[in-house]
């Protein structure tokens, strides 16, 4: 049984007062918090175990490397991935999707060629491909979405042909909330002889993800949004594909022989490790991942899901509220603003009240256009929210109300 009570206790700082007030957190999709036992894992690793990957003959060594592929093995599982060969570590999303659009980019795209992306993407997906269709002379193809955050598949099925060697898409938008239907979108790549790649990182910690049944070419996401440590990163990648890709940065561990003439390379997925990896951090990310798999993402997803048509049910009833994203497959997040208010001030006014929540531009500024606003504010869930919470959250909207006298 899911039981919000019991995992709010294993989250320490959410005991935390602000301004005297309890903590509201409310800006998961930033990053969401630790729990103790992820801090207590790299903790003990620091203090007992700590040394460097792959390269020693002594204990210590030893004992992190198999932690680490400990933890590679915690998340093909966790993705069900095939093979371990297929899960990179990287330092997050975007350098998981920059590392594709460099070395997919090398190796598939040339002049001419076109890429889908949508225009509900955060940053991440949009200019790692912006630098590559420069490099390449290739063209960049942008899936418009309605005002109610849903894509136009009208559009992206048109895009469709010989040219499109891959489409790039959030699996949930980090503005809108709205789940893409990407598997559609991915099989509608495959059709045309195209890839695909999902942008995961709000949807890793919201939705039970398959790669193979996604049948996704490529998945990327970060440990800090799913209750692991900043700084580490997952690319998944088909097999074929990846050993086709030439490698991204060159150095230690990725190489099998170094030669003044020639250069050989690791086998997969080493090949695009180089350099010391944040091998604590690994672990850190395998121990979250663990810790997911105990409560179950089924019932996080069930939870969440009761946890935010209550919190929009009390928010649309709010009347000067302005909501940005109303899909009908919608996750997590809730951007929205409140008339003649800037975002700046929703937020800083909601802080004095203890509630966490993020404004600005939300590394999307396409959304922000489609929209006209300079900027939302933000609030984004995570199981350990409860309605208590959403209820202050929404008290806090309305005091904010009777303040500018709306
Ligand atoms: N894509 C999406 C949809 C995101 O929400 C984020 C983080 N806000 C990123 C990519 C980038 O993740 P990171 O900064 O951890 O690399």
């Amino acid at each position: 049984m899911f039981d919000v009570n019991r995992i709010r206790k294993n989250f320490p700082i959410l005991e935390e007062k602000i301004y005297g007030k309890p903590l509201v957190y409310l800006d998961n999709g930033a990053t969401t918090q630790r729990p103790l036992r992820v801090v207590e894992k790299m903790t003990e690793y620091y203090l007992r175990y700590n040394s460097n990957v792959h390269r020693g003959v002594h204990y210590l060594s030893n004992k992190c490397t198999d932690a680490n592929e400990q933890a590679r093995e915690t998340v093909r599982e966790f993705i069900h991935a095939e093979s371990t060969d297929e899960v990179i570590f990287t330092r997050g999303t975007t350098e998981s999707i920059n590392l594709v659009a460099y070395t997919f980019g090398e190796a598939f795209i040339r002049e001419g060629d076109e890429i889908i992306v949508t225009e509900m993407e955060h940053h991440a997906n949009i200019v790692p491909w912006q630098m590559l269709c420069e490099r390449k002379k290739a063209v960049l193809k942008v899936v418009p979405f309605n005002d109610k955050g849903e894509l136009d598949m009208e559009v992206f099925r048109g895009f469709l042909n010989e040219r499109v060697k891959l489409v790039g898409v959030a699996y949930v938008s980090n503005v809108l909330g709205t789940v893409n239907p990407v598997k559609e979108m991915i099989d509608a790549a495959h059709a045309i002889g195209a890839y695909a790649l999902v942008d995961g990182a709000q949807a890793i910690q919201h939705i039970p993800v398959d790669v193979q049944v996604l049948d996704c070419d490529f998945f990327a996401f970060s440990g800090h949004k799913v209750y692991g440590p900043t700084g580490v990163g997952i690319l998944y990648g088909k097999r074929n594909l990846l050993e086709q890709m030439p490698p991204w940065q060159g150095g230690g561990e990725m190489i099998k022989e170094v030669r003044f003439e020639k250069t050989t390379y690791n086998e997969l997925p080493f090949k695009f490790e180089a350099g010391t990896p944040d091998f604590i951090g690994v672990v850190g990310l395998g121990e979250a991942l663990e810790y997911v798999k105990s409560i179950g993402l089924q019932e996080i997803a069930e939870y969440e899901h009761g946890l935010m048509d209550y919190a929009m049910k009390q928010i649309r009833e709010i009347p000067s509220i302005i909501l940005y994203g109303d899909a009908v497959n919608k996750s997590s997040v809730i951007s929205f603003g409140i008339e003649g208010v800037h975002p700046f001030d929703l937020g800083t006014l909601l802080d004095k009240m203890g509630v966490a929540i993020r404004t600005g531009q939300l590394c999307a500024e396409p959304v922000m256009q489609h929209y006209g606003v300079p900027g939302m504010a933000r609030a984004s869930i995570a199981m350990y929210n409860t309605r208590e919470e959403i209820d202050i959250f929404c008290e806090g909207l309305r005091k904010i109300e009777k303040i500018f006298k709306l």
